[in-house]
This record gives structure tokens, sequence and C-alpha cells, in this order.
């Protein structure tokens, strides 16, 4: 589940993307695995060509477990970029690690998911690595960009507005 703060758009060569109706700021919980976040079963990637995978991965991801995570609702049009705004954390939810402005394109970094396939990448950031791959562990200066990253975000949990608090009540630890 996606908190409802984006719009799906066409984006310039990547397809629809998601993009901020309204300023989002760091430390906001972007979305988390639902009841209606469908696990996908019976998918052998060992007998999956390339074009399969990569059209899976369209509407799905690949979690640690090697199990497949179609998401309910919009969260699957948000793209891949190496300088992303929001990124997973330990605590089972994606959050804003960079303020989104108005309008601005909603991104995740890719690198966190599991498969084998590697992606062509032009986010156009300085730190683009130009080919995506999906394979772990992740390089340990990833890793440590990654957590920099989020444990600042963590920070500011409770200091933000969280539009997905109720829904997030009892699961996670979100005051
Ligand atoms: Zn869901
Ligand atoms: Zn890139």
């Amino acid at each position: 589940m996606i908190a409802k703060l984006f719009e799906v758009r066409e984006t310039q060569g990547k397809g629809k993307g998601l993009f901020a109706k309204e300023f989002i700021p760091t430390g906001t919980v972007i979305c988390f695995e639902c009841d209606k976040c469908k696990v996908l079963t019976g998918i052998d990637p060992a007998k999956m060509t390339v074009k399969e995978k990569e059209a899976l991965l369209d509407y799905a991801y690949r979690k640690k477990d090697g199990t497949y995570i179609a998401p309910c609702d919009e969260t699957r049009y948000l793209n891949h970029s190496c300088n992303a705004n929001i990124l997973g954390t330990e605590q089972g939810f994606d959050i804003v690690v960079r303020d989104i402005n108005t309008g601005e394109e909603a991104t995740y970094d890719y690198r966190d998911f599991y498969d084998d396939l590697i992606m062509n990448c032009q986010c156009g950031e300085e730190n683009c690595c130009k080919e995506v791959t999906f394979e772990h562990p992740v390089p340990p200066e990833l890793l440590k960009y990654w957590e920099e990253k989020t444990s600042a975000a963590l920070k500011l949990v409770n200091e933000v507005a969280q539009p997905l608090r109720e829904e997030l009540k009892g699961k996670l630890d979100v005051r």
C-alpha cells in the first residue's frame, strides 16, 4: 500500500511514473506490504527467459526470501533511480530520504530487490551505475550510502505528518 500522495503520469522514456501531488518531507513513510499486496506463487525464475523476468519486474519485485510480491496499488509505477528519494528500511516500510517537491517524480532504488537481471539505467544522476543489478550482497559502499540516508530519515518519523499512520498502527513502530 502506498500513501495517496502521488499521481500516475507518463515519464520521458520510462513508461509511467509516480509524481508528488504535494510537498513530501524526509521521514514520511510511503509504503509497506499490506494484506492486499499479493504474494505470487508458482514462479520459478530458473525456468524464465530474460524477457519474462523483465515483464514480471514491471508489476512485481522479488524479496530476499525469494518470493515475488505484486503491490496492491500504484506502487508498481515507482521507477528506479540510483539517487532515489525513497528507500527501503529494515522495519519493513519505505521512507522518504530526501524531500520530494510538488510535481517531482518519486523514485526507489531497485538494487534493493533480488533477481539475476541486469537493467540499463539512464536516471541521469551523478552516481548512476548505468547497469542496475539485483545481486546480493550489494557493494558495501552502496549499503553504507543507503544506511546513512535511511537512518537520518528514520529520526524524523515522528516529526512529520504520517499519511499512513492509521494503516501502520499495530504493525510498525510509528507513533
Ligand atoms: Zn498493499
Ligand atoms: Zn542510474
